[in-house]
Order: C-alpha cells, then sequence, then structure tokens
C-alpha cells in the first residue's frame, strides 16, 4: 500500500484589531495570524511540528506583513497626536507666563483650534493647564516623533509667540527653559531651540 506523507502549515487567528496597512494607505482591520508545520498523511494534518510564519495580514488587500507593523501608530492615532501635541505645548507655555493675559490666552486657543480642534475654549485650556507637566511632555513627544525639521522649528518659534504676546520684547528666563524643554520634547538639539528664539524675538522686536 502506498501512504503519501507531505507538510502543510496551518494558520490560526491570534489576534485581530485596527493597523496602518501601507499598502492601502489607511486603517484597516488586520489579522494577526501564526502558523505550525504539520507532517500529513493522505492530505490530512496528523503531526505537528515547529512553529512557523507569524504574520499580521490586512482583511483588505490581503497583504502579509511581519508582526512588527503593529508598533507603528494607525493613521487615526498619528491625527489625534497633532492637537494633543499643540494643546500641551500651549499649556506648558502659558504655565510658565501669560497665563493671565488674556492675550497670549487668545493666541493659545487660536493654536489649538488650527491643528484641527474646532471646539476647544478657555474652560478646556484651564483643564488641560491642570495636567501634570510629564504627560504634557509625553504627548510633545509623540508630536514630534511625527515632524519634519522645518515644521518642529515652526511651531516652536508659535510657542515663543504665544510667550512673547503679553511683553513683546523677550523671554523671561521661566519661558526660556520652558521652550527649551518644548524643544527637547519635539526632539530638537539646544542649538537649534536657541536660534529659533533669537530669531522669532528679533522678528517681534521689529514688529
Ligand atoms: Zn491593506
Amino acid at each position: 500500500m502506498l501512504i503519501i506523507f507531505g507538510l502543510r502549515v496551518i494558520y490560526h487567528t491570534v489576534a485581530q484589531g485596527v493597523f496602518y496597512c501601507r499598502k492601502c494607505g489607511g486603517d484597516r482591520n488586520y489579522r494577526h495570524r501564526a502558523g505550525r508545520r504539520f507532517v500529513t498523511v493522505f492530505f490530512i494534518p496528523l503531526v505537528p511540528l515547529n512553529k512557523t510564519g507569524d504574520h499580521v495580514q490586512c482583511t483588505t488587500c490581503k497583504t502579509r506583513y511581519v508582526a512588527d507593523v503593529l508598533n507603528a501608530p494607525t493613521a487615526a492615532k498619528m491625527q489625534a497626536a497633532i492637537p494633543a501635541g499643540v494643546r500641551a505645548m500651549v499649556c506648558l507655555m502659558l504655565t510658565a507666563g501669560g497665563a493671565d493675559s488674556p492675550a497670549a490666552r487668545r493666541r493659545a486657543i487660536e493654536m489649538v483650534t488650527g491643528a484641527g480642534e474646532q471646539a476647544y475654549d478657555e474652560d478646556k485650556l484651564l483643564a488641560d493647564m491642570a495636567l501634570p507637566a510629564n504627560a504634557l511632555m509625553v504627548a510633545i513627544g509623540q508630536f514630534g516623533g511625527q515632524l519634519r525639521p522645518e515644521a518642529k522649528e515652526w511651531h516652536l518659534a508659535e510657542m515663543i509667540r504665544i510667550a512673547l504676546a503679553d511683553a513683546p520684547r523677550a523671554l523671561t528666563p521661566g519661558e526660556r527653559a520652558t521652550v527649551e524643554a518644548i524643544a527637547g520634547g519635539l526632539g530638537m538639539t539646544k542649538a537649534q531651540a536657541l536660534g529659533v528664539i533669537q530669531l522669532t524675538e528679533q522678528a517681534a522686536d521689529q514688529s
């Protein structure tokens, strides 16, 4: 009698969720699948062997990725990081100085609404300012991770303009230290931060 042996990989789903699919160019559902090799006898898997073929598959385009792809943020998360980062930056800036200046607060709120959070107002600003500084720094770090170097400089200059809204000549030492901390959170060097501070102060002085 002839016995037909073979090898086959059987997959099962270990997790499901939403991830950013590079092929589709957007957030899609995924199945995280793990495989195990089997010895088949007459095409029936009988003897389990090693685990193999762990992968994440897009349920839309069926593209398979290594499971590391789940470490990348989804588009929705990246989108949310923008207003969250701007909120955190303006809060730190106002806490360092200008929180009691209507002009500085108005400017701060405009920056958050400009970053996409239309309903941002004084009440939300006050609530944000009660958050611990380290939580704000985490939001700034996540935001900075998405920005190109020129965009970091642009956002930092905007923060400096909040500080200058009430006292247009120069930053106080406390404000300067906060600008440097924000720059560090965004992933900028101290030299880059000092350059942006200098240029923004000069422009404010001439206006
Ligand atoms: Zn896809």
